[in-house]
């Protein structure tokens, strides 16, 4: 790939971010380099690796300012939301090219992702009001009243693979709720979601909106400090497990959005290329690194050739490459770590026997080895008990596996650890309705999948099993950042 691919004017500069802290940028001791997984001399910029006292500085402005925001009228509140909203669409283009040089997403896609990062601040204001208010009925002896509050201080810990959506899926209930936060993103992929909450800082109160860039040391401080009342957290089952111990010794309630593997079900009255072309683009965005991207394909046995020949041909005219250039349709890997996993799961395939086949198209020939590319992959033939069917491969390489009647696929399909999303194929809704309602995931989508247009409106979203606890987005999502507080008013005497 060349390493002359275009870069918009003004951003060859590498950005610079301090800690958000109390409304100021502060300098931090330590810093990380991001760099750009295109092209891995760039320097995309810096963000400080913050240590446990400056998180806990981070924590006691939170904690200040907490009460004076819970106070403020929702009509306020939202009213700033929209001015976030606006300032955020203002600046789309910039944090959208930010997002792919540093993340690897071909940057069309972190331009929708940019749309919905902005209308998350719009959209608090039609469920806000209800969710905050107070319920109340007469009882035996006076009446009772139920009032929902915030927690105080909220952790938000994000991954790397869609840092804006992920981000504003935590900080906005959980601001809107009344709490303030303490963000950390990603180290891998920190600067467009930095930027994105700096600007929303700067029209929020002091103190409510806080970020700590920085690794595991950084993420540790939230967890354990005493006065964070809640932590949201995305990302890997590993983590998530170690944070549950720790947030085990002050109790502190914890919601998780965690991995899944993600089965598609064809149904045998599929339209069949349709299912591939859906399919295909749901599997391979972000080159796979979508925690409810599809994962693994069942088709009936008498189609799984003729839709495993139309899949692969979906997935050749994928055009791999810098995320900058307009052409690209699949970035490369966000880091090595990735990479590496994603290498090997293909190393132990090609030497398995089964129909592995490589495809799509580099824009170049030329800068492959100088980023963290790597050709997407459909293996044709897979079995149940296959590793690239069992694993979350995160990656991109979808294996398709052949079924003999729905009832072998339905428990397939539920034959996971997870349960975050899925999908049902088929040209009769009520049969594909009655398919869906017996898998076990937070959300099933019928004839697509990853793209639901109720999504964040409507849905709540959220995992079974190993695939998390809570829910987020939608009306619903508030509820993990508020708590109920009952008063039972009774007569004196
Ligand atoms: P990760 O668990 O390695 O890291 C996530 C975040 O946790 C990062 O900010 C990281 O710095 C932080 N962290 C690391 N150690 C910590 C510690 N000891 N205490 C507190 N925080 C710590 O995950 P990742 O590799 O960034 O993301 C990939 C995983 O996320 C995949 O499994 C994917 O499926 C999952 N994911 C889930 C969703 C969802 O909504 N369900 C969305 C996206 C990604």
């Amino acid at each position: 790939m060349s390493v002359e691919a275009p870069i918009a004017a003004g951003i060859a500069e590498p950005l610079r971010l301090g800690l958000l802290i109390g409304g100021r940028e502060l300098p931090s001791e330590r810093q990380l380099e991001v760099h750009n997984p295109a092209r891995h001399a760039e320097l995309v910029g810096t963000v400080p690796d913050a240590t446990t006292a400056e998180v806990n500085t981070a924590v006691d402005a939170a904690r200040t300012a907490q009460p004076g925001w819970a106070a403020t009228p929702v009509a306020e509140r939202v009213a700033l939301f929209e001015r976030i909203a606006d300032e955020l669409t203002a600046r789309a283009d910039e944090i959208a090219t930010l997002e792919a040089r540093e993340n690897g997403s071909a940057r069309s896609i972190a331009a929708r992702e940019m749309l919905g990062t902005a209308g998350m601040w719009r959209e608090a204001g039609a469920y806000l009001a209800s969710a905050l208010a107070p319920k109340e009925h007469e009882s035996e002896r006076g009446f009772v009243r139920i009032t929902r509050k915030p927690f105080g201080v909220v952790g938000c810990i994000v991954p790397w693979n869609a840092p804006l959506i992920l981000t504003v899926n935590k900080i906005v209930p959980a601001i809107a709720a009344g709490n303030a936060v303490i963000l950390k993103p990603s180290p891998l992929s920190p600067l467009a979601s930095s930027r994105v909450a700096q600007i929303a800082a700067g029209i929020l109160p002091p103190g409510i909106l806080n970020v700590v860039n920085g690794g595991g040391e950084a993420g540790a401080a939230i967890v354990a400090h005493r006065d964070v009342r809640k932590l949201s957290f995305t990302g890997g089952g590993e983590t998530a497990r170690h944070i549950m111990r720790q947030a085990a010794d002050t109790l502190t309630g914890v919601h998780f959005e965690l991995g899944g593997n993600d089965p598609a079900i064809v149904l045998d009255d599929a339209d069949l290329a349709f299912a591939a072309a859906g399919i295909a683009e749901s599997a391979f965005r972000r080159s796979g690194q979508v925690c409810f991207a599809v994962k693994r394909v069942y088709v009936p046995r008498a189609l799984a050739r003729e839709f495993g020949e139309l899949l692969a041909a979906r997935v050749d005219q994928l055009v791999i490459g810098d995320p900058l250039d307009e052409h690209v349709t699949m970035g490369p890997m966000n880091n090595a770590a990735q990479l590496d996993h994603v290498r090997q799961l293909r190393a132990r395939l090609d030497g398995s026997g089964r129909d592995v086949r490589e495809l799509g198209h580099p824009l170049t020939d030329q800068g492959w080895d100088d980023g963290y590319f790597v050709r997407p992959a459909v293996v044709l033939d897979a079995e149940q008990g296959d590793e690239i069917v069992a694993v979350e491969q995160f990656g991109p390489i979808l294996p398709v596996v052949a079924y003999d009647d729905v009832e072998q696929a339905i428990a397939w399909a539920n034959d996971t650890e997870y349960g975050l999303c899925s999908s049902v194929w088929s040209s009769d809704q009520e049969r594909a309705l009655a398919v869906a309602d017996r898998i076990e995931a937070g959300m099933t989508i019928v004839n697509s999948h990853l793209f639901s247009r109720a999504g964040t409106r409507e849905i709540p979203f959220g995992g079974w099993k190993q695939s998390g606890i809570g829910w987020e987005a939608s009306p619903y999502g508030i509820d993990e950042y508020l708590q109920f507080h009952s008063i039972d008013v009774q007569a004196a005497r």
